[in-house]
């Protein structure tokens, strides 16, 4: 097992000095006790906010006095608190503190993230968390239904806890997420959007999409039709939304491409095309797709730059790469490096999520990189930057305004299907021939 680190230490050891109660508590306790490294620490203490900040001044930072939270050196030190009623299905009317370390550990959300660590490692552990963590089942503490009515994002924590750490919702918890989930278009898109991501970024997505969509669905409607729409198709094994989920948990942990792969289906249903032969086509349902992921991520709140790359992943999944240079050269200059090795990790996600007899295709996948990484290493040019004349030089030509990028363009085009050599001279001579 890990170990408490020093700024927390030393956190913990000063408020006890003088006189308080202090412990660790929340996920930082909960992944220690997996063996999994812990991400931000918090404490919880006796000692009123007031008192923190001083004792640790000038350090403390009050980033959340109404609620009794103190920050120093990025760890959050909070006093025992017992919130208030809950009006909105998100806020407490209030909190008041108290002296119990129970009643702190009795408002949080789930039993794993109720225990708390002392300096010497004692745990306080009144809901059986531990148990829960050995047996890895997610229970809320006390009435499910109670406390996701309190605060309708627990439901949402909860499939993103289960998501990341792998273990199964226990029942009654399951059943009251499931009852309460229609609250959840009172949370904020923006609180929505983050957990999302966190889902998605745990190991193991892909159950809970499965087995959640009607969760889910209640604010990414979109996905409905999706699920049991049969595909009819011989490349794939399952319908769309199983699918989806078994591409989402296929791709590397980056949220932006794990969107990717939960978007990018989202138009088939509403394409669906019965051939001659039986089978089911698509044609051109990424355009729906992209269509879909625009208005869920519009109302998510997401930005633009992620919107962007995202956007192009969906619209690009499926397309065509020919195995050759110039396509890599048009590719590279269409989309840059980046954004085309996060193709290469959709198609690869995609295809793992297909029939067992289509995944031929991602050794084609491992050749189209491997040209590309060939083409990066060479000194081909598919950029602006790399080509061997300037604006600069085009205005010497006489030419002005738009006219120069768009001629700039034309050269790069016919630098990259190989009409012209990067050669300085000929570029000019054909500006001078061609586009005056
Ligand atoms: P992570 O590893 O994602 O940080 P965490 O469990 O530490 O997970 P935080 O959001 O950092 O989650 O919150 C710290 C602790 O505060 C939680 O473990 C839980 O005990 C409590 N908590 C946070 N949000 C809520 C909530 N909405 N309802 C009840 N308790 C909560
Ligand atoms: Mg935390």
């Amino acid at each position: 097992m890990g170990q408490i680190p020093g700024n927390v230490q030393e956190i913990l050891t000063r408020l006890e000095a003088a006189g308080h109660e202090a412990w660790c508590v929340g996920g930082a306790v909960r992944d220690l006790l997996l063996g999994r490294e812990p991400g931000d620490w918090d404490v919880t203490t006796s000692a009123p906010p007031e008192a923190v900040l001083s004792l640790f001044a000038p350090r403390a930072l009050p980033t959340g006095l109404q609620h009794g939270t103190v920050t120093v050196d990025h760890v959050e030190i909070t006093t025992y608190r017992r919130d208030g009623n809950y009006l909105d299905n998100r806020h407490p009317d209030h909190v008041e503190f108290t002296s119990s370390l129970r009643e702190d550990l009795a408002r949080r959300d789930f039993t794993v993230n109720a225990i708390a660590m002392s300096l010497r490692g004692e745990l306080m552990d009144p809901f059986g968390g531990r148990q829960d963590l050995e047996r890895q089942v997610l229970r809320a503490v006390g009435n499910p239904e109670k406390r996701f009515q309190e605060d309708a994002l627990r439901i949402l924590r909860g499939l993103r806890f289960s998501a990341r750490l792998g273990f199964v919702i226990e029942p009654d918890t399951a059943g009251a997420l499931r009852r309460c989930a229609p609250l959840l278009e009172r949370i904020a898109p923006e609180r929505i959007q983050t957990e999302l991501t966190g889902l998605l970024c745990g190991e193991a997505p892909g159950d809970i999409l499965l087995d959640y969509p009607d969760v889910l669905g209640i604010f990414l409607p979109e996905i409905l039709p999706c699920v049991g729409f049969d595909q009819r198709s011989p490349y794939h094994c399952y319908d769309v939304w199983e699918h989806t989920a078994r591409a989402v948990d296929a791709a590397p942990v980056r949220s932006i491409v794990r969107y990717a792969m939960l978007f990018h289906d989202l138009g088939k249903p509403d394409t669906f095309f019965l051939g001659e032969d039986g089978r089911g086509h698509f044609y051109g349902h990424w355009r729906k797709s992209v269509e879909k992921a625009s208005a869920v991520m519009k109302r998510l709140r997401f930005d633009n730059r992620s919107k962007h790359v995202i956007l192009t992943l969906v619209e690009r999944h499926d397309c065509e790469l020919p195995l050759n240079e110039r396509s890599v050269r048009r590719n590279l200059a269409r989309y840059g490096e980046e954004t085309l090795r996060l193709l290469l990790e959709v198609k690869r996600a995609d295809n793992r999520a297909q029939a067992k007899d289509c995944q031929g295709r991602l050794e084609l996948i491992d050749q189209w990189e491997a040209l590309l990484d060939m083409t990066l290493a060479g000194d081909s040019c598919f950029s602006l930057r790399q080509l061997a004349v300037k604006g600069g030089d085009m205005t010497a030509l006489g030419l002005r305004g738009p006219a120069v990028g768009q001629a700039l363009e034309a050269l790069l085009e016919l630098v990259i299907d190989e009409k012209l050599p990067n050669d300085r001279n000929i570029l000019l001579g054909y500006t001078k021939e061609k586009l005056l």
